[in-house]
Order: structure tokens, then C-alpha cells, then sequence
């Protein structure tokens, strides 16, 4: 079958099963430790599919799991796949403040750089939690060096949505400049905008549904849609966590469908990386954009100052007690 053209972006939030938002109130952040990993067995799995498929990806990778696997990263690019951002403990944004968002965007983005080898210039919100009350994220993501974001959902969620965002991708001023802004993708439908383009959306419509919607997402005008997908939801063996009917519906749904569903997907669309369908789009000026590598220059600096140890160790301390507290938010 002769696959959708142009190319449109496919990218994976790699954090394991239990960092997920639907389980914040059943499982505290000392339980990360405890529960069987399945993350990088996950992540090497989807990197086999994309290969099969001759597809590169955008990997949204939690700051929390590249310190844990530290070989992760480095296996993601030299696969030829794209590294972004995905935090660093899958705190939701608009429950921290801005010196705590600071700290753990500029602590990600910086383990990450070091596995990697390369600046790390796109972020992906935990649960998409850039809404109307943390817009003020995207002032330290352009800040800090990113050059685009794909957090806002531009629907209304209980715990995420921005309705009457763009459904398309565009550019957002910031007080650092200017940030591409790269929204999940959605179809118009009976007046409100309908999430089609991952997760447990995925999982839960037939697969003739998604892809019809998809056509329809990526055909409009210069359009481009950014799919996503997570490790654990191709994971049948997953350990069950307790949690409510919702919870456990939002997450093991379809789990048994996911993978190949997911390779019909590969089949069906031309996939590359946020970074690239970007950067042919015009929203990027790669590689060596001032405006990145000096903001990025200066956090570095920053960090490698005498003070970095002991700054960073400040800064992760409380973090981490306070995290351990706050379990429920991971
Ligand atoms: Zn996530």
C-alpha cells in the first residue's frame, strides 16, 4: 500500500507503567523503586518495530528514566531517533511553582544532553499539563533553550486541555522568544475538537477510525500531525496496579491490540521526527540556532560553575523529598 505523504511525526513518552498520571493516587514515588521495571525492555521493543518499518521517531524521555538506564539514550540516537524532553519526574506543571518547574526542566534537559551528545531542543509536558494556568511554562522552556513544545492538548480534559487552542502547529511568543508549538493531533467534530492521535485514544477506537481521522488530520492545508505512544502500552505483561474503574480502564484498554495496531499505523503513514517535519516545515532553524545554543550555553554554564554539585544536589534533595511526600503526583 502506497503510504500517506507528507511526512508526519511520530513520538513515544518513554516512562514506565507507573509513572503515569492515572495511578498518582495509588502509587507514591517511593514505589518506583519497588515495582518491577518494564521501561527499557518496552523501549527496545518499539525501537525494533520502528526499524522494521524504516521509520525515525521523536523520543520524549522522562529525566527520572534516563538516569535510571543510563544506555537508553545513547541507544535511541544511535538508532537515528530523535531525543526530547519529557521532564524529569512526571510532576504535572500546574502544580508546581516556577523555580520548581525551572529546576527539574533544566535537571532533565541536562542528563539528557550528556547521554545523548546533543542539544535536546523539544519537550513534551507530563499529561499534557501545560493548560491555561501554566501557560506561563512555555516562558522557561524558551528559556532554557527548547525550540518547540508539544504539550497542549487543544481539548477539554479533567486534567488537561486547552479547548480553544490551535489545532495546528504554530509559533507562541514567549518572554525568551519565539516557540514552535506542536499540538497532539485532533479532527473538528460536532463543534469541539476530537483527540485522535495516540494514547489511550488509540487503543480505544477500531483502528478504520483512527486512520480515517488521521487522513483527515494531516491532509488540511500544510497540516502535520504528531502522534504519540507510550512503552507500557504495548506491554501485556504488565504488572496490574490497583487504582479505580477509570484509571484501570484509561490504562489497560486494548493493551493486547496496541502493537499491532501500532505496525498498521507504521504501514499506513510516513512517520520522521518532530525535529525533522519541523525543520522542512521552517518552524526550526537547524542546526546552530543562536538563540538555543546561547540560552542552552548559559544554563550549562551554570551548571558548570563550583556550584553545580552542590546546586544540583540542592536541588534534587528536596525535590526528591518532596516527591517522595507528594507521591500521589507521579
Ligand atoms: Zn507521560
Amino acid at each position: 500500500m502506497v503510504k500517506e505523504r507528507p511526512s508526519n511525526a511520530l513520538s513515544v513518552d518513554v516512562e514506565d507503567y507507573f509513572h503515569v498520571s492515572a495511578f498518582r493516587h495509588s502509587v507514591t514515588r517511593a514505589d518506583w523503586e519497588k515495582l518491577p521495571p518494564r521501561v527499557e525492555q518496552n523501549t527496545d521493543r518499539l525501537i525494533g518495530l520502528f526499524e522494521h518499518h524504516s521509520v525515525k521517531a521523536t523520543f520524549f524521555v522522562l529525566g527520572w528514566v534516563a538516569e535510571k538506564y543510563p544506555n537508553l539514550v545513547r541507544r535511541i540516537v544511535d538508532n537515528g531517533h530523535e531525543v526530547a524532553c519529557h521532564g524529569y519526574s512526571h510532576a504535572l506543571i500546574y502544580q508546581q511553582n516556577r523555580a520548581t518547574f525551572f529546576q527539574e526542566t533544566v535537571r532533565a534537559k541536562a542528563i539528557l544532553e550528556e547521554q545523548a551528545q546533543q542539544p535536546v531542543i523539544g519537550y513534551r509536558a507530563a499529561s499534557w499539563s501545560v493548560t491555561a494556568e501554566s501557560l506561563w511554562a512555555l516562558d522557561i522552556l524558551s528559556e532554557v533553550g527548547f525550540q518547540y513544545d508539544s504539550s497542549i492538548f487543544p481539548v477539554r480534559r479533567d486534567i488537561y486541555g486547552v479547548p480553544d487552542s490551535p489545532r495546528d502547529i504554530h509559533q507562541r511568543k514567549t518572554s525568551s522568544g519565539l516557540l514552535t508549538e506542536f499540538p497532539p493531533a485532533t479532527v473538528p467534530m460536532f463543534g469541539r475538537n476530537l483527540p485522535v492521535g495516540g494514547g489511550g485514544y488509540f487503543r480505544l477506537y477500531p483502528y478504520a477510525f483512527t486512520r480515517a481521522a488521521l487522513r483527515r488530520a494531516g491532509k488540511i492545508g500544510t497540516r502535520r500531525f504528531i502522534f504519540y505512544i507510550h512503552p507500557w502500552e504495548i506491554d501485556t505483561e504488565q504488572p496490574r496496579l490497583a487504582a479505580g474503574l477509570k484509571s484501570r480502564f484509561r490504562h489497560y484498554l486494548n493493551l493486547s491490540r496496541c502493537e499491532r495496531r501500532l505496525g498498521r499505523l507504521l504501514s499506513d503513514f510516513r512517520f520522521d521526527t518532530a525535529r525533522n517535519v519541523l525543520t522542512e516545515l521552517g518552524y526550526l532553524d537547524i542546526p546552530g540556532k543562536t538563540s538555543m545554543v546561547t540560552s542552552y550555553d548559559a544554563v550549562a554554564r551554570e551548571q558548570q560553575t563550583t556550584a553545580r554539585t552542590n546546586r544540583l544536589k540542592k536541588t534534587a534533595e528536596p525535590l526528591q523529598a518532596r516527591a517522595g511526600l507528594r507521591g500521589e503526583r507521579g
